[in-house]
């Protein structure tokens, strides 16, 4: 479903990536870990098209990813890719069910339609009494759990995640790779995480290292 080919990626004279080739299938979930600096971020940006590489060319499923125009990138990432960072990035003024609907919104889908569906959404990851509450309501391990369901909105082909349980406790940590792991068992969701958290990569299909700006063999 996403296919990556000789991605290069500089900053200044720093080489960061340097040729990586990458081929992700449908409903697996895949791990990308390595030493601080290794060059993941980087990576995970530019496979979720939130940057581009220097050069290099990416299929995702369809789509040659990086001929498309800023604009054509913008939609397809906002109709096919999902998002999970370390902090949460919820919108502090809005509530659960308002944060989950946006990218829905900003797909310009049905409005009521959208609620709904964001509505179910957090009753399904156990939210059911938070949504109309504010992120700075919620507790680290809820907060993240609504960011997933803003992820899962539009019904991503990818969810895209970079330490998404490295800003909490173990227990919340633990209840957020379980319900990775029901997301792909269960809806066949697609997953690429980067991660430090040995248990959550151990948790995936097949981990990735990347050294020396490539991926292992
Ligand atoms: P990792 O996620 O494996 O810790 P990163 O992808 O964040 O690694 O960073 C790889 C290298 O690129 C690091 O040396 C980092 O300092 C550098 N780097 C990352 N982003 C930028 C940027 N926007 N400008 C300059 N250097 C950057």
């Amino acid at each position: 479903m996403l296919k990556a080919k000789n991605l290069h990626k500089s900053y200044n004279s720093l080489q960061v990536l340097k040729g990586v080739d990458l081929d992700i299938a449908r409903g697996e979930m895949v791990a990308i870990v390595g030493a601080s600096g290794a060059g993941k971020s980087t990576l995970l940006h530019i496979l979720g098209t939130l940057d581009r590489p220097d050069s290099g060319e990416m299929t995702l499923d369809t789509d040659e990813v990086f001929s498309l125009k800023d604009k054509e990138l913008t939609a397809l990432r906002n109709r096919k890719v999902g998002f999970v960072f370390q902090f949460h990035n919820l919108l502090p003024e809005f509530s659960a069910l308002e944060n989950v609907a946006m990218p829905g919104f900003i797909a310009g889908l049905n409005r009521k339609e959208v609620e709904e569906k964001a509505s179910d959404l957090l009753k399904r990851l156990g939210l059911a009494d938070r949504i109309h509450h504010q992120p700075s309501q919620l507790s680290g391990g809820e907060q993240q759990r609504v960011a997933v369901a803003r992820a899962l909105i539009n019904d991503p082909m990818i969810i895209f995640a970079d330490e998404p349980s490295g800003n909490l406790d173990s227990v919340s940590a633990e209840e957020l790779h379980q319900l990775f792991l029901e997301l792909r068992d269960d809806f066949g969701q697609t997953f690429v995480l980067v991660t430090h958290n040995q248990q959550l990569a151990d948790m995936a299909d097949r981990k990735l290292v990347i050294a020396d700006g490539k991926i292992l063999p």
